[in-house]
């Protein structure tokens, strides 16, 4: 949903990209929004600690957006060059341009793992134009999510499982050499989602049947997982997911629901600005509703998946009273 972000956010995020391509080193992000995970080193290195090697030509494979990117970086490991294309969280997904060099970027992969429900539609127009044999893995296809649902589908356990699978059968098919190594990537990387899984279950256990509302829908799909019901006003919400702003009325509706503790837990999406949601989180924190933050894409200075998500659900536990 980007209903919410202002055009003068969006006007800075283009100016930012502007002024600043030749200075994106530091800690911040490339401001092109494209980066690569490191070349896979070269074979025979021998270190007793290094990962498997792999056993074939790397799988060159395109993501569209960095919410994918490092999952399906983690399923390739040494034996995947991954590309993703949006991976700076100033530019907002929903409104992307692709420039000349993005269409360059597809050129020669492999593999395009997109995002899909209408959220990324121009990574499938690049994946046609410019990798026309490469096979488009997208989650709304996974998933069976149609244009026009809530496309903010990695903040679906359900979702991240089912790309993840989708991507290692497609990689094995790609490369049928590497298929034990994908194998054991997909191990890994499942291990590495038991912190995340287990979350899951103590907020679950502990929260399944509280309220929450939302400045804009990207949390829902991890909500309705956790068991927690939306008590966002309809009105606010309809405008969010329709982009247009909510009347006064559904302003009011939310502040009144804030204030009567008809919701346990604000999420706020920290990726909009705007005076509208910052209204609603003064008015949570004036009726002493907890306000956990959330961002669509992940943020800077944060490089795993399931770490940006490990922190997001942990502040959501302890807004909750849950115990993890
Ligand atoms: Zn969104």
């Amino acid at each position: 949903m980007s209903a919410l972000i202002s055009p003068k956010r969006l006007a800075v995020a283009a100016l930012v990209a502007l002024v600043l391509p030749a200075a994106a080193c530091g800690t911040d992000k490339s401001a092109s929004g494209t980066t690569s995970t490191p070349s896979p080193t070269a074979t025979g290195s021998g270190t007793a600690a290094a990962p498997q090697d792999c056993p074939t030509a790397p799988v060159d494979v395109v993501v569209s957006v960095d919410q994918w990117g490092d999952i399906v970086s983690q399923l390739g490991g040494k034996c995947a060059r991954v590309k993703t294309i949006l991976a700076s969280s100033s530019v907002d997904p929903h409104d992307y341009e692709p420039a000349p060099a993005d269409a360059a970027s597809f050129a020669g992969a492999k593999l395009v793992v997109i995002n899909g429900a209408d959220y990324d539609h121009w990574a499938a127009d690049l994946a046609r134009t410019s990798a026309p044999s490469a096979p488009v893995i997208s989650a709304a296809d996974v998933t069976k999510t149609p244009d026009g649902a809530n496309p903010h589908l990695w903040y679906s356990p359900t979702a991240v499982g089912a790309v993840a699978d989708a991507v290692t059968a497609e990689l094995s098919k790609l490369a049928p050499q590497a298929a034990g190594y994908f194998g054991t990537e997909r191990s890994d990387f499942a291990t590495a989602l038991q912190p995340y899984d287990s979350l899951i279950d103590k907020i679950k256990a502990g929260a399944s049947g509280k309220s929450y509302a939302a400045t804009e829908g990207i949390f829902d799909y991890q909500a309705q997982a956790l068991g927690l019901v939306d008590k966002t006003p309809e009105g606010y919400q309809k405008a969010s997911a329709n982009e247009s702003d909510p009347s006064p009325a559904d302003i009011e509706a939310f502040r009144n629901a804030l204030a009567n503790h008809q919701i346990d837990v604000l999420i706020y999406n920290t990726q909009t600005e705007g005076s509208i949601p910052q209204q609603i989180r003064s008015a949570a924190e004036q009726a002493n509703v907890p306000v956990v933050d959330v961002t669509e894409t992940v943020p800077p200075g944060v490089t795993s998946f399931v770490t940006w998500q490990d922190d997001q659900l942990t502040a959501l536990a302890k807004a909750l009273g849950v115990t993890v």
